[in-house]
Formats: C-alpha cells, sequence, structure tokens
C-alpha cells in the first residue's frame, strides 16, 4: 500500500483528477474514497470492460488512469490495451497493479503502461512471511515517486529485501505450475454439482477469457466460486477442506481460502456487494504449491453431499495420473 500511495500521491497533485477501474482492491479503493479529499484531488471510477464510456468520466484536470492487471475476486480483466491508447491520446499516464498476474503472466512496460504496481507481499516473494511493494516505471517517474518516499517513509527492512530477493528466484517455477494447478482446479469445479459458478479468466465462459487470452501468459493462480446452498454451504466447505489454510492474503506457496464477503469486501454494505456480483457464498482460492491432484481430492471430499447426488464424481481417476 506504501508504493501505491506514494505514486498516487506523487502524480497527482492538488485540483487533479484520477480515473480509477471501479473494482479495485480494498486498501487502494478506500484510499481513493476516503483520503483523496483531504489532498485536493478527485476521482471517479471507469468500467474496466468498456472502453466507449471511460471518455465521458474524463475532465480537463484528469492527469491518470489507474487499473489493475485482474481483479479481486471475480478476476475481470480489463482492456488493457484500450488503457493505455486512451491514456496516450489523452496525455494520462497509465499505472496498472499487476500483483495478481505477476510479471511472469503480464509484464505492463512492454504493453506501454508508465507505472505497473506490485504487492511483493504476494507473488514475487511468495512465501507469506515478509509485506512489501514496488512499483517499475522510466526514471523520470521513479525519481519523483523515489523523492515523495522519501517523505512518506515507506521502505523495506534489509531482511525483508533480503527475503523478497530470495523468492523472487523461484517466481517463474511456481507462478507456472500454480497457474496450470489453479487451471485444473478450475475445471474440477466447473464439473461439480455442488458448484454454482467459477470465475476463472481461464476457462471460456468467463467474460475476460478472450482479453485475458489476448493480454496474458498464464491465468495466474487466483479463483472464486460460488457453492450451492448459500453461506451455509460455504463455510462448511470451507472448514471440511483439510489442506488449504483459511486465511486471507494470497499469491502465496500454500493454498488460502477466503469468503470475501466477510474479508476483503466485508466494509461494503450487501447491496454494494451484490450489485459487484459479489455473493455471500462465494468463495475465494489462492491455489498453492501443493499437488493439484491432492487438492483436487481434498476439495472433492469437502464437497461430499453438498449439491446434489450427483456430486460424487470420482477424484481417484484424477489422482491415480
Ligand atoms: C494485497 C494487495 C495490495 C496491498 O498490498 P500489501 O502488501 O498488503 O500492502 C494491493 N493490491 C493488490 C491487488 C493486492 O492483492
Amino acid at each position: 500500500m506504501a508504493a501505491i500511495s506514494t505514486t498516487l500521491l506523487a502524480v497527482l497533485s492538488s485540483g487533479d483528477h484520477l480515473l480509477a477501474q471501479d473494482c479495485l482492491y480494498g486498501g487502494t479503493h478506500d484510499f481513493v474514497t476516503e483520503d483523496f479529499a483531504s489532498f485536493g484531488i478527485g476521482y471517479d471510477f471507469i468500467d474496466g470492460e468498456d472502453p466507449a464510456s471511460w471518455k465521458k468520466k474524463l475532465r480537463p484536470n484528469t492527469r491518470a488512469v489507474y487499473v489493475e492487471t485482474i481483479t479481486n475476486p471475480l478476476l475481470k480483466v480489463a482492456d488493457l490495451k484500450a488503457v493505455v491508447e486512451f491514456a496516450r491520446e489523452h496525455g494520462l499516464i497509465s499505472i496498472i497493479d499487476n500483483t495478481f498476474a505477476s510479471p511472469v503472466n503480464f509484464r505492463p512496460a512492454e504493453w506501454g503502461f508508465d507505472l505497473s504496481l506490485h504487492s511483493c507481499t504476494k507473488y514475487l516473494n511468495g512465501h507469506s512471511d515478509i509485506v512489501a511493494g514496488a512499483v517499475i516505471g522510466r526514471s523520470a517517474l521513479i525519481e519523483k515517486i523515489t523523492h515523495k518516499l522519501n517523505h512518506l517513509g515507506g521502505s523495506l527492512d534489509p531482511h525483508a529485501a533480503y527475503l523478497l530477493h530470495r523468492g523472487m528466484k523461484t517466481l517463474a517455477v511456481r507462478m507456472k505450475f500454480q497457474s496450470e494447478s489453479a487451471m485444473r482446479i478450475a475445471q474440477f469445479l466447473e464439473g461439480h454439482a455442488a458448484i454454482e459458478k467459477v470465475n476463472y479468466p481461464g476457462l471460456p465462459n468467463h467474460p475476460a477469457y478472450q482479453r485475458a487470452r489476448e493480454f496474458l501468459n498464464g491465468f495466474s493462480a487466483m479463483l472464486s466460486f460460488e457453492v450451492r446452498g448459500g453461506v451455509e454451504a460455504a463455510e462448511r466447505f470451507m472448514q471440511k477442506t483439510e489442506l488449504p489454510i483459511v486465511a486471507p492474503s494470497l499469491g502465496g506457496v500454500e493454498t488460502l481460502l477466503t469468503r470475501p464477503a466477510t474479508t476483503s469486501h466485508s466494509g461494503m454494505s450487501p447491496q454494494d456487494r451484490l450489485k459487484a456480483g459479489i455473493t455471500d457464498s462465494l468463495v475465494r482460492m489462492s491455489v498453492g504449491l501443493e499437488a493439484a491432484e491432492d487438492l483436487i481430492e481434498d476439495l472433492e471430499r469437502a464437497l461430499e453431499g453438498e449439491g446434489s447426488q450427483r456430486a460424487r464424481k470420482s477424484a481417484r481417476s484424477t489422482a491415480i495420473r
């Protein structure tokens, strides 16, 4: 969050205006909606999937546009190419939070983004044992941000920097393995009678599938799904799993489960959550480094008895390969 807030405060001054995607990470959303006013900075939210609607939100004082590569928890992918074109056409600084994709699955600079941000707490470190962030871009912009950083004081202690450096050495192999496992788990869940809906950009019926294929080298390892039977069924399922840990955060070597309605999105009103498509029975999964067949077997067992009897499909055939 220090990387994000410092970047935004370096790029925007009093009287400026930001266009930001409408389904941002909670901390970023709250920084924009709760703290911008005290700095005299304005903002409007845009639908990242509808480029035709952006121009009417533009103001003479708009300075930057801010999006995320893959959003939480519905895994939407904005029209990232259109964001860069729009920014260039209107002289805006284009900023992207690339945390969910990591540089393995999306490289913002190659697509023309001016600045990319990472919560290194997630995939870059990968071991859920530090809190860190990064901002990447051309030197003129980075110098300005560094100057602001010196005032605001977001700096990493040497031991955390060492752990991050060490974690990043395995980023590529972790990301590839975790992305592949996530795809197998998404396919398994999609075929399961106890699951109402699966959100994963690698599934052809996900609304962002075509854009994800165009922009991403891999679909990453985050997915979310609705368990049939509402909140009780979702909670029962989460408690019955043995391999995943029920906890927030993401991107580490352990598989994590959370229910966004009670964690990342608990600050939203139930009506706003529903409007955003986040139901109470939505479960978010960060797929870790465990063997995919073990995870699938565990999920299958935890789902037993949920939904209809058709739910009892064989996990064995997957497990034996
Ligand atoms: C976790 C997260 C952040 C905030 O990162 P911290 O390291 O917890 O400060 C920002 N953006 C996204 C997309 C995240 O998932």
